[in-house]
């Protein structure tokens, strides 16, 4: 890795409970490896479910100091914080990707991405508004206001290792909330690097102890299932797979826990027949190869007019196979490796299994030999649209392409999944654009572009892909309580 020996001195590798760093409870340990060669890089401390309960008492105990800390104050300490990971985007960049092995370039820009959380919501904390109303009878008013939800259970992913922390932590902070956070066992670092920088800018200026705690686990399920008991445990934010969402979802029905979920997705790449086929294949590039097709928006089947599919492929097989696939490390690196070994085999197989149904693979298909846990960016045609490739999120840089003959089976085919998360159409007709917006049942739709994150958006998903929004104003509302008096 290309970590700075001082960084690493000083980056937390504890658990955070009331404003100290400390050991696990077991004193257990737990490595975090470098997935470029996966050799260990970290020992982090591993949390017990009695660790995760003193964080709950933790959060539990500042929630009502942090609540009556004036919006403006806690508005600047987002602020700060904002200012302090820009001010610190190389090492941040540099702690991405040695845990989660995305290209420095992109980690980078995973650090603005993530950091752009604070100073939203910083702006946001100021404008929790509520309203007055005259009934309509005309018989009183009504008064409409929000609260903080209370003490929020945060479980985050290991694909984008400081936004998919920030996106939760910085609405929650600014609505009111205190936090136990549970990152991922594979990218516990970043979250633990965001929140000493936390931690100290919130001692320094004397706000409650306690606000963010963070309890980084190998055992998340024992580990998170003692706070589902526990009344003071008022809000679950989750990210991550169907499969565990909808355990959380169950879990949080025993205190009715108000319930954030942004959970797997299998989006459609539409290209229309009259797309701009150079723009298309760029927004292609994006929306399958960033974090080498790790994240839940992600593309994953390109879904491709007849009259065109076959210079689209041209195409977009040409540029992915000049894709530069190599430690997120080395300048250049285009295309990191992938998070460990199952996933390199959960890949292969999908690959494997296209093929041996017919598809034929038009550039990449197999790992690339040597250490780390790398898979050749590829591009498969002539698949079919029931093939395991295109019904399952793959979660790596493979792209199915499905033909289509008709602007109804196009959207016919998008809609034909449990998932709506992202969606992505290219074409220059308004009419046609106008359809993809008003037909495709996803909560994001990319009209001409490859990307639709943004901290101002409400991102999120529809169908078996979630419940809730982050970002925006919608963002905000997951951590706040709607209170109305008749007065
Ligand atoms: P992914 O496939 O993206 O790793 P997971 O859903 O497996 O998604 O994991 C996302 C997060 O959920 C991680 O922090 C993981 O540790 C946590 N997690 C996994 N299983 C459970 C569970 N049973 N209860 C609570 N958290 C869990």
């Amino acid at each position: 890795t290309t970590l700075s020996p001082t960084l690493v001195a000083h980056l937390p590798t504890g658990l955070l409970i009331d404003g100290h760093w400390g050991p696990a409870s077991g004193r257990a340990t737990f490595e975090v490896t470098d997935p470029a060669t996966a050799e260990p890089i970290f020992d982090v401390s591993d949390a017990t479910p009695a660790d995760a309960v003193r964080a709950l008492d933790a959060a539990h105990a500042a929630a009502p100091a942090w609540r009556a800390v004036p919006p403006r104050e806690r508005s600047e300490l987002l602020r700060a914080v904002f200012v302090r990971l820009i001010s610190r985007a190389d090492d941040i960049a540099a702690l991405i990707t040695a845990e989660a092995g995305k290209p420095l370039a992109e980690a980078r820009a995973e650090v603005v991405y993530g950091a752009e959380f604070l100073r939203w919501f910083a702006e946001q904390a100021v404008r929790a508004d509520g309203l007055v109303r005259t009934a309509p009878s005309g018989g009183n008013k009504q008064y409409v206001s929000r609260r903080p939800v209370g003490p929020s259970l945060l479980i985050t992913p290991w694909n984008f290792p400081i936004a998919m922390a920030t996106r939760k932590i910085a609405p929650a902070l600014a609505a009111g909330c205190t936090v136990v956070v549970k990152p991922s066992e594979l990218t516990p670092m970043t979250t633990l690097l965001v929140a000493e920088i936390i931690r100290s800018e919130a001692a320094g200026r004397g706000l409650p102890t306690g606000i963010v705690n963070v309890v980084p686990s190998t055992q998340a399920g024992p580990v998170t299932e003692p706070l589902f008991d526990d009344p003071r445990l008022r809000k679950v934010s989750f990210t991550g797979s169907t499969r565990v969402g909808q355990i959380l979802l169950t879990q949080a029905s025993k205190n009715v826990l108000r319930s954030s979920m942004e959970l797997g997705g299998n989006a459609p790449f539409i290209v229309f027949e009259d797309a701009d086929l150079d723009a298309a294949v760029q927004g292609a590039l994006v929306a399958k190869l960033r974090n080498s097709g790790q994240s839940c928006v992600a593309a994953n089947r390109f879904l491709v007019h007849d009259a065109v599919a076959r210079p689209f492929a041209e195409k977009f097989s040409a540029a992915v196979g000049a894709m530069v696939t190599a430690p997120g490390t080395q300048p250049g690196a285009q295309v990191g490796p992938l998070i460990n070994e199952a996933a390199v085999e959960k890949v292969t197989d999908l690959v494997d299994d296209a093929a041996a149904h017919g598809a034929q693979v038009l550039t990449g298909g197999s790992r690339l030999d040597g250490p780390g846990h790398f898979f050749e960016p590829t591009v498969l045609t002539g698949v079919s649209a029931d093939a395991r490739v295109v019904t399952e999120e793959i979660f790596g840089p493979v792209a199915p392409i499905v033909a289509f003959g008709s602007d109804d089976e196009a959207i016919e085919l998008a809609n034909g999944t449990p998932f709506g998360l992202a969606s992505y159409a290219y074409t220059t007709s308004l009419a046609r654009a106008q359809r993809a917006m008003d037909e495709i049942e996803a909560g994001m739709i990319g009209i001409n572009r490859g990307l639709v994150s943004d901290a101002s958006a409400p991102f999120g998903g529809v169908k078996a892909s979630g419940l809730g929004r982050e970002g925006a104003e919608a963002g905000m509302e997951e951590y706040q309580e709607t209170v109305y008096v008749a007065m």
